[in-house]
């Protein structure tokens, strides 16, 4: 027989903790809480399968439900001493949901249920408390009215029949707050309140609480499918299917006088992860009162409540009187208070979230759960537990979020700084940001060798802003969502970012911004907020990331036990040192071309592509051949003794000439060509589909001289270190390949060129060649390819393209609607599909291995630094994942918890 209703209180209880699909969250831990002889108010829980049957039969109950659920009050009725509907003594209970998951406000609750014109005078002479007993009956009839008759306002804007109600009759008395309301007037308001009911429904307020309870119980499961919950539940990827469960619970009162409290807390401080007891409570309140902001809550605490009041200026005679702690108004009842969260955190091996009720000052337990936390928070938490011999490094490790990280490792704002808010955008890239404002690259430069800290405002950003973007302490648009120029590249620096705000209007002649009434210029100083989207006028002060103490223990921790090695995608020395920070172990893809753009190599490089025989781009390659040297001279030395993976040139060459008739003639001049043969050899560039066409190693095929020049770039660059005795590494990459044969001729010109730079320099350098996986047919005929590469690499943002035919830069017109329709589970340029991308991977990596056992093999596609994707990275057998630089402690984590989850 199916078991719908499992009792708790008393002692003991039906449920447990890890049946949370079964009870929900919070009917779990009330059923734990009972059976570690916690005092919690006797109740019931009705399973979340009942849900699911109630939706699959037209909304109606199982039959057998209403002799379970009877039994089950009789249960509450005999542990609590009171009774169901008695007037005299009579029971009230609340009626909640309670999903698998915590979906905070999202369904509904109804308390004080039970309440009628006779109940209602049994409560006042148990409580003595005339107000109160009218003032519950009042809320009861409002909540009912709302939740389970329906009458809530679906707008906002609406306005609710009972606050109207309530408004007129304030009105009428001339009084302002609902304390100054007189019993009387209590009793007026359950009279308009049930007549509303009955003019705008046609039915009577049900008097029967057997009536209202199976109204409440329904409503509830009603409210899973709410809008709100459906919303919800999309965004935090909650199953539709899973239903809520409805915990029927003896009320409790914290409103019932001045020997009455209630309040929430923490076992340890959730912000900084402290331990030490955190909390909040109220005298004479019910739970919503603490979190409703109308009055200010107390801190539960001494030490707690001397803090507050020395940041809130409130001498200590005020505090004492006015707001004294708990620990201070009720010893006994906070005394208790502090043996149970004891148990609690000793009990869940972790902090707990808890929310309590005082009645008469005996302490009652209404919840417990695992508490949420700021990432600072987790890693201290986490750390600290495995100190006290709660729980152990693996566990530990575990409950560490990898991408919450990022919040770690940028600049945050000072918490106690004032901050003046002006526009909101796009919270683009993580991290705090303060400088003056700079509206052009060059002049971020410029401003910023004279020691000045800069924020860049540009409508949109471009590959020619790279500079500029590196100095600038933050980046913000008016343009542009989370995947703009700006917003990646901003990502890939870690540098702050506020993408798309809208409402800013940017004048560049006049190097001024406004925004509603306020305008600010040149030089004045701006603040971005990259987590949260907030523009703020002004100097707001910030604090450097801290990667040592708790953080640093963790990150020991996670390279104790990971397999998978952990490189960066680095095209400068600075992003090198970076990430070597961080603790890269290598350069895993370094995009030779991102340098191009750097100063005046762009002349160059123009030059070169331009040239129409093989002597003059020989001509413009010799220009580039010292400056390329240059920069991987920086790079092989930042990473000095760990592999560095440069790839050769890969981007088509449209993407470095200019398009605009005024940059073209700009250009013309400065070789001193017809603006003419610019433009016709612009349009010679023109590709229908540049991503498919002239790209990759194609380049080196039918340009070999750029191979070569790059090719001598390295090995030169390499030889000099070696002489200064710096353990140089190169790994050339060879790009898209498709077929064997295009990889042996571009080996052939790299090995060729660094045996003459060896001989020429008389010093030998170990290096290898190898190349990318992006391209389906390279996955598949990776046998023949690792005949001639050393290493793999997966390209996996190409290969992704191409395995779905999906284009890397236009799917975003119909990739949200595909996730959305469920044709696709999440996006799979973010998240590695490993039912298809993956398949071809796994083929590439045992093909590849069969012909060469020791064949080195890394992902250096965005998802090298996701999670999942690198979760699959350990699976399948990989070498090492590369990611950005602030990417690579996420990743530390990520393959430690891979190893844990596969182990
Ligand atoms: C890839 O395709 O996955 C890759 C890393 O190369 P790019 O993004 O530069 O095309
Ligand atoms: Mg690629």
């Amino acid at each position: 027989m199916t078991k719908r209703v499992y009792s708790f209180g008393g002692g003991k209880a039906e449920g447990k903790t890890d049946m949370k699909n079964l009870l929900g969250g919070k009917g779990a831990n009330l059923a734990e809480m009972s059976n570690l002889g916690i005092p919690v108010p006797a109740g019931f829980t009705i399973t979340t399968e009942v849900c699911t049957e109630y939706y699959a039969n037209d909304k109606n109950f199982p039959p057998e439900l209403v002799s379970d659920v009877d039994k089950a009050l009789k249960n509450i009725e005999k542990i609590m001493g009171a009774e169901f509907g008695d007037p005299d003594n009579p029971l009230l209970v609340s009626v909640r949901s309670g999903a698998r998951v915590s979906m905070p406000g999202m369904m509904d609750t109804v308390l004080n249920l039970g309440l009628n014109d006779e109940t209602v005078r049994g409560i006042i002479n148990k409580s003595g408390n005339e107000r109160f007993g009218w003032d519950s009956y009042r809320r009861f009839v409002q909540m009912y009215g709302d939740v389970v008759l329906g009458m809530k306002p679906d707008n906002k804007e609406d306005i609710d029949p009972f606050e109207e109600i309530m408004d007129k009759l304030k009105q009428e008395k001339g009084v302002s707050a609902d304390l100054e309301l007189t019993v009387d007037d209590l009793k007026e308001l359950v009279k308009r309140f049930k007549d509303v009911i009955k003019t705008k429904l046609g039915i009577d307020f049900p008097t029967d609480p057997r009536e209202q309870l199976w109204g409440a119980i329904g409503a509830v499961f009603g409210s899973w499918d709410n809008e709100r919950a459906i919303l919800y539940r999309k965004m935090n990827n909650i199953d539709d299917s899973w239903g809520t469960a409805v915990n029927v619970q003896a009320m409790v009162f914290g409103n019932m006088g001045e020997t009455c409290a209630t309040g929430v807390a923490f076992t340890r401080d959730p912000a900084t992860g402290e331990k030490v007891f955190y909390g909040e409570y109220l005298i004479n309140a019910q739970g919503e009162d603490v979190v409703a902001g109308t009055r200010t809550p107390q801190q539960v605490t001494l030490e707690g409540s001397k803090k507050w009041a020395a940041s809130n200026g409130i001498e200590e005679q005020v505090r004492k009187k006015s707001f004294p702690s708990l620990e201070e108004s009720m010893t006994d009842a906070y005394g208790d208070l502090v043996k149970v969260y004891q148990k609690l955190e000793d009990h869940y091996r972790d902090m707990q979230d808890i929310e309590f009720t005082i009645q008469d000052r005996k302490l009652w337990m209404l919840q417990t759960r695992t508490g949420k936390r700021t990432a600072a928070a987790a890693v201290r938490i986490a750390v600290e537990m495995v100190e006290e011999g709660l729980i152990d490094k693996k566990t530990a490790l575990s409950r560490i979020e990898p991408d919450a990280l990022d919040q770690l490792l940028h600049p945050t704002f000072d918490p106690g700084a004032e901050r003046k808010i002006i526009t909101r955008g796009l919270p683009a890239s993580p991290g705090a940001a303060t400088g003056r404002i700079v509206f052009h690259a060059d002049d971020a430069d410029e401003w910023n060798k004279k020691g000045e800290k800069v924020v860049l405002v540009r409508i949109e950003t471009s590959p020619e802003d790279l500079k500029g973007m590196s100095t600038a302490q933050g980046i913000l648009t008016q343009r542009g969502g989370q995947t703009s120029h700006a917003a990646v590249v901003a990502r890939g620096m870690g540098k702050c970012c506020v993408s798309g705000c809208g409402d800013l209007e940017i004048n560049y002649a006049k190097k001024e911004i406004s925004v509603k009434n306020i305008s600010l210029k040149e030089g004045d100083y701006i603040s971005l907020d990259g987590s949260t989207g907030d523009v703020m006028m002004g100097k707001v002060p910030t604090i450097e990331a801290d990667l040592s103490g708790t953080f640093g223990t963790i990150m020991e921790w996670a390279d104790e036990i990971r397999k998978l090695g952990i490189r960066t995608n680095a095209d400068n020395p600075n992003d090198a040192r970076v990430a070597r920070k961080f603790g890269a172990q290598g350069i895993g893809l370094c995009r030779t071309e991102h340098m191009f753009f750097e100063g005046d190599r762009i002349k160059a490089v123009r030059e070169m592509i331009l040239a129409d025989t093989v002597d003059n781009r020989k001509k413009a390659l010799d220009k580039l051949l010292p400056m390329q040297r240059n920069d991987f001279y920086g790079i092989l030395s930042a990473m000095e003794g760990y592999g560095v993976t440069i790839r050769l040139l890969d981007p088509p060459l449209h993407e470095f000439v200019p398009h605009e008739e005024e940059n073209q003639r700009e250009m013309a001049k400065e070789l001193g060509i017809s603006p003419e043969m610019v433009k016709a050899k612009v349009e010679s560039l023109h590709e229908f589909n540049p991503m498919l066409g002239h790209r990759g190693c194609r380049l080196g095929v039918t340009f070999p001289e750029i191979t070569e020049m790059q090719s001598r770039a390295i090995f030169e660059a390499a030889c000099q270190l070696k002489k200064e005795g710096i353990d140089a590494r190169p790994e050339v990459m060879v790009p898209l390949v498709g077929t064997v044969r295009e990889l042996v001729m571009q080996k052939e010109i790299i090995v060729r060129t660094a045996e003459q730079v060896m001989e020429e320099t008389g010093i030998k350098v170990d290096y290898q060649v190898g190349t990318m996986i992006e391209i389906p047919r390279a996955a598949l005929t990776a046998d023949d390819i690792a005949a001639e590469a050393e290493f793999f690499s997966f390209g996996t943002n190409d290969l992704t393209q191409m395995t779905f035919g999906y284009s890397r830069d236009d799917s975003g017109s119909f990739l949200p609607e595909y996730i959305d329709k469920k044709i696709l589970p999440s996006d799979p340029f973010r998240i590695l599909d490993r039912t298809g991308v993956g398949q071809l991977i796994q083929i590439g990596v045992e093909k590849g291995r069969s012909k060469r056992p020791d064949l080195k093999i890394g992902i250096c596609g965005e998802h090298g630094g996701e999670p999942s994707s690198i979760e699959f990275c350990h699976i399948a057998g990989f070498n090492y994942v590369s990611c950005s630089p602030y990417r690579v402690p996420i990743a530390r984590l990520a393959a430690a918890q891979a190893v844990i989850k596969n182990s």
